[in-house]
């Protein structure tokens, strides 16, 4: 039988059969090519710069994932580059913390109004599962509520991504409600009165694989109501959204106050780091959850961190992002209307999602991102993209131009 599977470049086929050999699955977790378009997208990065990347075959993109969203001042910054690179050469990783670790949660606590003191991880799971600890240490409960549907991170508490390897024990006391929904929210509250340790939300909803839903007037802040009068703490998973729509956080955005934020992707431009803060109440129990790890005081993040943070305040970034999404999105529903598509780009501009309205399935969002892969474009299939402040107008122009070509591909037929 004759294969039709697309052919991949040499080095990444090469380099692909090295890694299967000798790391399960080859490529594993979200970045697994599995995970977008198989035979089609790039699975191994060469070198980045700006707005645009390149695979070990050379294949240049303009890049519309920023590395699922740390990247938000471009690839390879050279401001928070030299600060990293000046702290490397004085050291990084000690017996103790560095200065940089009281100058960063100064900043955050300067800089996020309801926060009173900081803490550093290195994934954004980290300090959900520290957050959640905080919680339960603080209120003595157990349950954990959170939105239908939601990805929180890898912690078992948080089944989204599927079973595998943990026990059902892991995610008793995990419950859902509906987002948008108060009756589902009021409903989990009464059911479990007295045992609800945290509610943790997203700012806005940003399932996988489905539109985004901006919060319904009064939602967030009913959630914030509930939590004050049940004595259940109140947690905002600001990971994927956290300074792209605020600096100082996206509960300002959406006007309601967590007790407990947690940040990763935009905080340092890709160097590794994560913070979570919190109000003061919460201090002693902060301070009692044991949480570490042997990287999670190193000082080149945190000087990275404090350089991309000043940054995304002095230039404006949040602005600039949300520029750039607006045009990039009404570029692609003109570009679509024109062969008789209709998208809808969901969520907020700087972070969006785009589907084709009243589709069944993604098999044309699928075939649409797989032409413009093949010319440069890096659009993900089913995963909301992120704008950084290297995209200027001419690299969205250029995008939408071979969006354009793409829409006219795929207008006529749903391909197999
Ligand atoms: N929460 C949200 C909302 C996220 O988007 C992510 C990462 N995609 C996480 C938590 C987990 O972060 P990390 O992958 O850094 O552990």
């Amino acid at each position: 039988m004759e294969d039709h599977r697309p052919q991949l470049p040499k080095k990444t086929q090469e380099l692909f059969e090295r890694a299967v050999q000798v790391i399960p699955g080859g490529i594993y977790g979200h970045n697994s090519p599995a995970n977008t378009i198989p035979g089609i997208a790039p699975y191994f990065a060469e070198r980045a710069e700006g707005c645009r990347y390149w695979d070990v075959d050379g294949r240049e993109y303009i890049d519309f994932l920023s590395s699922y969203g740390p990247i938000v001042l471009g690839h390879n910054n050279k401001e928070v580059n030299a600060t990293a690179d000046e702290q490397r050469k004085a050291g990084d990783c000690f017996n103790h913390p560095s200065e940089r670790f009281v100058e960063l949660a100064e900043y955050l606590v300067g800089s996020i109004d309801f926060a009173d003191w900081a803490i550093f991880g290195k994934n954004g799971s980290d300090m959900v599962n520290w957050a959640i600890k905080i919680a339960r240490e603080y209120t003595g409960r157990k349950k954990v509520i959170y939105i239908d549907g939601a990805y929180h991170g890898s912690g078992n508490w948080c089944p989204t991504r599927g079973p595998s390897g943990s026990i059902a024990e892991d995610h008793v006391h995990s419950h859902t409600f509906l987002w948008n929904d108060v009756h589902s929210v009021h409903d989990l509250v009464k059911r479990h009165k007295g045992q609800i340790a945290a509610i943790i939300t997203t700012p806005y909803h940003h399932p996988g694989g489905a539109d985004s839903v901006l919060p319904a007037e009064g939602f967030l802040q009913e959630i914030e109501n509930v939590c004050k009068s049940n004595g259940v703490v109140f947690i905002l998973d600001d990971i994927r959204a956290g300074f792209r729509l605020h600096h100082g956080g996206s509960h300002q955005v959406f006007n309601f106050t967590p007790d407990i934020s947690c940040y990763c992707k935009a905080i340092a431009n890709g160097y590794p780091l994560s913070a979570a803060v919190g109000r003061d109440e919460f201090k002693q129990a902060a301070s009692k959850v044991f949480m570490t790890g042997s990287y999670w005081f190193s000082a080149v993040p945190m000087a990275a961190a404090l350089t991309c943070l000043q940054i995304l305040k002095r230039d404006k970034v949040v602005e600039h992002l949300q520029a750039m999404g607006k045009r990039l999105t009404h570029g692609l529903e003109n570009a679509a209307a024109k062969y008789g598509l209709q998208v809808n780009c969901s969520g907020p501009p700087a972070l969006p999602y785009l589907s084709f309205i009243e589709e069944t399935n993604l098999m044309r969002m699928q075939a649409f991102c797989r032409y413009c892969m093949e010319n440069g474009v890096f659009f993900h299939p089913h995963h909301n993209w992120f704008i950084n402040a290297a995209h200027q107008e001419s690299d969205i122009d250029e995008a939408i131009n071979i969006a354009d070509h793409a829409f006219k591909k795929v207008a006529n037929k749903v391909p197999a």
